[in-house]
């Protein structure tokens, strides 16, 4: 990987060390050509105009997520966010009193909200699969409680909150064990890892545009593999998703575009296909080979500071750094970088009430690298630290 040549063609990296990358990435200048292009077309011959004269570039952003996560054509479908492409596919599904929902210690936020809707409305039990001593998901301890019951398994495959990578394969495993319906939420892994969805065994997949893929804010998608698209019906239908076909009557269109709206972002559409296409250029593999060489300098560096604490914990780690400094809250923390320019970010245990909050952790200081930060970068972030007692 050519880091010199990738910074420059990154506007951002000449202004910051942004180690925010699981909050929103960096945009390569190309990227964002590609965006404010055709918004420049738009304003210039009419929005409408402007998506029949984009219509390839526009369908290619569909063929450029097959060939990052490896789903056919007709499995993918763009939404403005993954939270709207997650509960497209959860709203979607049916659960009675009794089913039970298993998913994990470390999942997020919004999805374990809608859990416990859920759990409230239909009587469905919810129940986090405990960790193992590398504090993963334990696989066995999903094999044990899995039965006949278990309506979803909802996993998150790299939390917001820390390092750990979720072992999504093995529990895809036990998924198709039970034939029991297996919601990978795969947002802060995508980008940074590869991530194929016939390898991990999902039925559905949510990422979004911004994080580890570099897109356009406003931007995210779904896999919904056909098998389970069929029988899955959209909690929200509009005139993309369904033709109104007589006075009395729609149908449903048969791929995933169903979870899709009629109107929507296509300066960001264009643009996240430009950003799947970069990292489908560098490879997965290298990607993460180097945010995670990155992001084990930087544990390293901060382990070895007095007073700093590294919560990252699991046996594959990714690119996202949790720390606290003991004597300072985290937000204090990360604006005494943000005064650096260093970009880090403040995870809260309200983004994660069955990982910080279990873990006694109200906050903690977030720093993500992605492939072209540079060691310099994790420098300027070592060398402000550790901070004086007050
Ligand atoms: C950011 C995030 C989401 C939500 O993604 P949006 O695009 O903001 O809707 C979901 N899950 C995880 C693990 C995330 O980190």
């Amino acid at each position: 990987m050519d880091i010199e040549s990738l910074r420059r063609d990154t506007p951002g990296c000449a202004h910051k060390a942004h180690l925010n990358n699981a909050g929103a990435a960096l945009m390569s200048r190309r990227t964002l050509d590609a965006v404010t292009s055709h918004l420049e077309l738009e304003a210039t011959i009419g929005g409408y105009e402007a998506a029949a004269a984009a219509h390839d570039r526009i369908e290619h952003t569909y063929d450029a997520l097959v060939g990052l996560i490896g789903a056919d054509r007709d499995e993918i479908a763009f939404t403005e966010n993954a939270t709207r492409a997650w509960d497209m596919a959860f709203y979607g599904l049916r659960f009675a009193p009794g089913d039970r929902i298993l998913t994990a210690r470390a999942e997020y936020a919004s999805n374990a909200i809608a859990f416990l809707q859920t759990a409230r409305r239909h009587g469905v039990s919810v129940e986090t699969v405990p960790d193992d001593e590398h504090g993963q998901l334990d696989v066995e301890a999903l094999r044990a409680m899995t039965d006949e019951r278990v309506r979803l398994i909802a996993v998150t495959h790299v939390p917001t909150q820390s390092g750990l990578v979720n072992p999504a394969a093995e529990i895809g495993k036990v998924a198709r064990e039970f034939g029991v319906t297996y919601l990978l939420d795969a947002c802060q892994s995508v980008g940074q890892l590869p991530v194929d969805v016939a390898e991990i065994g999902c039925d559905l997949l949510t990422a979004t545009g911004r994080k580890f893929l570099r897109g356009p804010r406003g931007t995210g998608f779904l896999y919904a593999s056909r098998r389970l698209t069929e029988r899955l019906e959209p909690p929200f239908l509009d005139l993309h998703a369904a033709t109104w076909t007589g006075p009395d009557a729609y149908e449903v269109r048969p791929d995933a575009r169903r979870f899709e709206t009629w109107e929507t972002f296509y300066a960001g559409k264009i643009g996240l296909g430009v950003a799947v296409d970069t990292a489908l250029a560098l490879g997965p593999d290298a990607i993460e080979r180097r945010v995670t060489t990155l992001a084990a300098r930087l544990r390293e560096g901060l382990a070895a500071l007095p007073g700093v604490h590294v919560h990252d914990r699991g046996l594959r780690l990714s690119g996202i750094v949790s720390f606290t400094v003991d004597g300072h809250d985290s937000p204090a923390v990360a604006d005494l970088l943000r005064s650096r320019d260093v970009n880090v970010s403040v995870s809260h245990a309200t983004s994660a009430q069955w990982d910080l909050g279990a873990r006694g952790l109200p906050t903690v200081v977030r720093a993500s690298v992605h492939y072209y930060n540079t060691e310099e970068e994790l420098s300027r972030l070592l060398d402000a630290l550790p901070l004086p007692t007050v």
